[in-house]
């Protein structure tokens, strides 16, 4: 039996993985499921999966969680330090699948029991990437992307040597407002922006693809996972969404990822790596989808393009600013405060702010640093929203 973990459970990667790991349940032990505010959800599939602990995030939902696990033996505990407690808890495979810095402090301590890491959460390696591979390094774990681009690549590269790669493209919806004429963008909606054409994932990302912050920092995560230098790296836009990435060789052949837009088959893989085992993935006819059409990214349209290529170039802290203050301007255009457009400007104004204290100079050699930056770019971006009115 695999001893496996979820952190982040109640979410949209969480409620896959959980698919997965339902349709086999003499594979796997189940050892903790995390989740934010959904007690309701979180304890149904721990007595499902007869999980040995459930923890919620939020404190508030702890009542709720204890009452409907009273009696089943699951142990429950909540807040942030219990979430990082429980990725201690000895597993063979561990699922980040949390949405934001937030998953940052689990994810750095489920690598020290020397596991297998399934990183969906991308913010991990744009905050702290070389922390986070150092510390996988020093402690024997592997960390496995499911980032659907990255599983591409990573996929891509099985076999082939990383010197002989020239480029790396990763391909983007475009997102809810892909074919808005650029002037209506002002004024587009959170419902309107919580839409995806092709993808059903987490509201964050939602908006986040159709701002291209989310291509933003699968770009920097590229940089950052695979170590290729950002010049190498590209994002097309592939409104299909059925080409997740191609590896460019020195040979100038490219090797592209083809499948259905189902993150099973990313989590799949990652679950059952370095074999390939059934999936339950829809399978393409060609045929019937006859054509797979590309165009370069407009950078007027999603500036956060720009700014990622900017982050790449400065390294240091600016990967953790970048992120914390993507984070906050998206909580402000959720809470109504900022305009969909505006996301970008605040994110820009962050970046040229503390670049003078967070630039290459003055990289995050620990969590703890990183997660300073973190609070300071957030405070930062409070105070500045004030002063906006
Ligand atoms: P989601 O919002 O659906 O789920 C997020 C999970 O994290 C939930 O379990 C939620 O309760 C929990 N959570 C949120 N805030 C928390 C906090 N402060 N403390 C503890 N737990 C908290 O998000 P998602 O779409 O599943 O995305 C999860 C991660 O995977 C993100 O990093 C996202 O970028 C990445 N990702 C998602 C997809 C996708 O298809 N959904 C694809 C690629 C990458
Ligand atoms: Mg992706």
């Amino acid at each position: 039996m695999r001893r496996v973990s979820i952190l982040g459970a109640t979410g949209s990667i969480g409620q896959s993985t959980i698919d997965l790991i339902r349709r086999d349940p003499d594979a796997y032990d189940v050892v903790a499921l995390t989740g934010g505010r959904n007690a309701h959800q979180l304890a149904q599939d721990a007595k499902d999966l007869r999980a040995e602990v459930a923890v919620v995030g939020d404190v508030a939902s702890y009542a709720e969680l204890q009452d409907l696990l009273a009696g089943t033996g699951i142990e429950t505990a909540c807040g942030a330090v219990a979430i990082t407690d429980a990725a201690r808890r000895p597993a063979d495979w561990i699922m980040s699948a949390i949405v934001g810095a937030a998953g940052l402090p689990p994810g750095m301590a489920a690598l020290e029991q020397g596991t297998t890491l399934a990183l969906a959460n991308k913010e991990s390696l744009v905050t702290a990437g070389p922390l986070l591979l150092a510390k996988a390094r020093d402690f024997g774990a592997t960390i496995l992307p499911v980032d659907s681009e990255h599983s591409a690549v990573f996929q891509g590269l099985v076999g082939e040597d990383i010197t002989a790669v020239e480029r790396i493209v990763i391909t983007a919806s475009g997102g809810a407002f892909r074919d808005w004429p650029l002037e209506n963008l002002k004024t587009a909606t959170l419902a309107q922006a919580s839409s995806h054409p092709n993808w059903d994932m987490g509201q964050r990302i939602t908006i986040d693809s159709a701002s291209m912050f989310n291509k933003a920092l699968e770009l920097i995560e590229t940089k950052e996972f695979f170590g290729i230098a950002p010049e190498k790296i590209e994002a097309i836009v592939h409104p299909e969404s059925l080409i997740h990435a191609l590896v460019g060789f020195h040979d100038g052949a490219l090797m592209a990822h083809v499948g259905p837009p189902d993150m099973r088959h990313a989590i799949g893989y990652a679950l059952h790596w370095p074999d390939r085992r059934h999936l339950p993935v829809a399978r393409l006819d060609l045929a019937e989808i006859g054509a797979l059409t590309f165009r370069a990214p407009d950078e007027n349209r999603w500036p956060a393009l720009r700014l990622a290529r900017e982050v790449m170039k400065a390294g240091g802290g600016m990967g953790a600013v970048f992120n914390a203050a993507k984070e906050a301007a998206l909580d402000a255009f959720i809470a109504g405060r900022i305009g969909f457009m505006d996301m970008s400007g605040v994110v820009e104004d962050a970046l040229s702010i503390l670049s003078a204290h967070e630039g290459p100079q003055n990289a995050p050699n620990s969590l703890d640093a990183v997660m300073d930056i973190d609070r300071n770019t957030r405070a930062y971006v409070a105070e500045a929203l004030k002063n906006r009115g």
